[in-house]
């Protein structure tokens, strides 16, 4: 059995994490721990991880969860589950690279042959979305989503949600089903009037409709509108989703597997989800390895239903330095759109090889990213 032997980490532009794991069979994994603008927390949580990662055997896999998980005494929460995401799913490439089979084969083989996906339009402050939906059409995505508003007060004016229905009536038009996201920073005074608001032109789903640490709110707005309740970036463990799960609250989950404890936690959140009818949704702003990551998921889980694509986000894009989800790939076909969908990797392990020498090179000078801030008209701190 092949024992750890390094675990690096790197920092690359525009905001990722990516893990590589070595053992001494002269095996490697990669894996991807980003937890945007928090790179220093996760990085020194890596640190920590590492002294009782050298030595383990590579193989074991859901033995070094458990150790991370029980051991550490803390746990759970952002920082710990990206760091343990990042060694995770560098394990499962590792593993399938070893095996010299993709993951899904690991998770019990293929349930489909390609897996849908959507992208962002519009940024944080959406404005003309017609052209970026046009955009995204052109680049033969079915599905996009957007941001339901800018940022908003407790208590604002009912007029500022008459544009977000606006936005989206103009981009149903174009033939595109659309998620909005309300990245939680609607108050509930709001979120119960834009759902409603919204209903009648339906959206795929609204996405963080409140934030989870108001579950009872979340509940009565699930209660009242029939538009489907999706969330679960900000949630980490399977026992972080389970009330959510139990009071019903919830019709799509969206771990994220960079935050989520990797591909077996991801795994394990979607059986429990498909035991309350729920579906997966995975959330992955992120870098290539998450993306691969998740399709490796995503190919293995029946009640899976579209992944999120990164591929000209304005995060990745608003630098102007080029660098985006295909970037540190060898083979940059492998995520190729057709119809909506991209097709089953068939390389071994998480089926993408990554160009190392770009990996060291653009990580010698990348920056912590920060978290964006956003203000109301009176200097009062608002959700972003
Ligand atoms: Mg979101």
């Amino acid at each position: 059995m092949a024992k750890i032997t390094s675990i690096e980490y790197f920092r690359v532009k525009p905001r990722w994490l990516m893990v590589k794991i070595s053992d001494d069979a002269g095996q490697y994994g990669w894996g991807e721990g980003t937890l945007e603008g928090h790179d220093l927390a996760v990085e020194g949580a890596l640190d920590e991880m590492i002294v009782r990662l050298i030595g383990q055997e590579a193989n074991n896999i859901e033995h070094i969860w458990q150790m991370f998980w029980r051991h550490g005494f803390y746990r759970g929460g952002p920082v710990f589950m990206s760091a343990l995401s990042g060694i995770d799913i560098a394990l499962w490439d590792l593993k399938g690279r070893t095996l010299g089979v993709p993951v899904y084969e690991l998770l019990g083989g293929k349930v489909r042959n390609k897996v849908q996906v959507y992208a962002w339009i519009g940024g944080d402050r959406p404005a003309d979305v017609e052209i970026a939906a046009k955009a995204r059409i052109a680049q033969g995505l079915k599905c996009v989503k957007m941001n339901a508003t800018e940022d908003t007060n407790w208590v604002d004016s009912p007029s500022v949600l008459d544009a977000t229905v606006e936005r989206l009536r103009i981009v149903k038009s174009l033939g595109l089903d659309v998620g909005l996201d309300f990245h939680g920073r609607l108050h509930k005074p709001m979120a119960k009037q834009l759902a409603k608001a919204l209903e009648p032109h339906r959206p795929l789903f609204i996405e963080e409709p409140l934030l989870c640490e108001h579950p009872e709110a979340i509940k009565q707005l699930a209660d009242s509108t029939s538009i489907p309740i999706a969330f679960g970036e900000r949630l980490y463990t399977r026992w972080d989703i389970k009330r959510f799960l139990e009071d019903t609250s919830v019709d799509i989950l969206q771990p994220d597997i960079a935050h989520a404890g990797g591909i077996s936690e991801t795994r394990k959140i979607a059986i429990m989800a498909e035991a309350y009818d729920v579906a997966i949704a995975p959330h992955c702003p992120l870098g290539p390895v998450a993306f691969a990551a998740s399709l490796q998921v995503a190919l293995a889980t029946p009640n899976f239903a579209i992944l999120e694509m990164s591929l000209g986000m304005h995060y990745n894009t608003e630098s102007g330095d080029g660098i985006d989800l295909l970037t540190y790939l060898k083979d940059q076909s492998v995520f190729d759109i057709a119809d909506g969908y991209v097709n089953a990797p068939t390389g071994v392990g998480l089926g993408i090889e990554i160009d190392e020498e770009m990996v060291r090179k653009i990580s010698k000078d990348t920056k912590p990213w920060q978290c964006k801030e956003f203000f109301g008209p009176d200097g009062s701190i608002r959700e972003w």
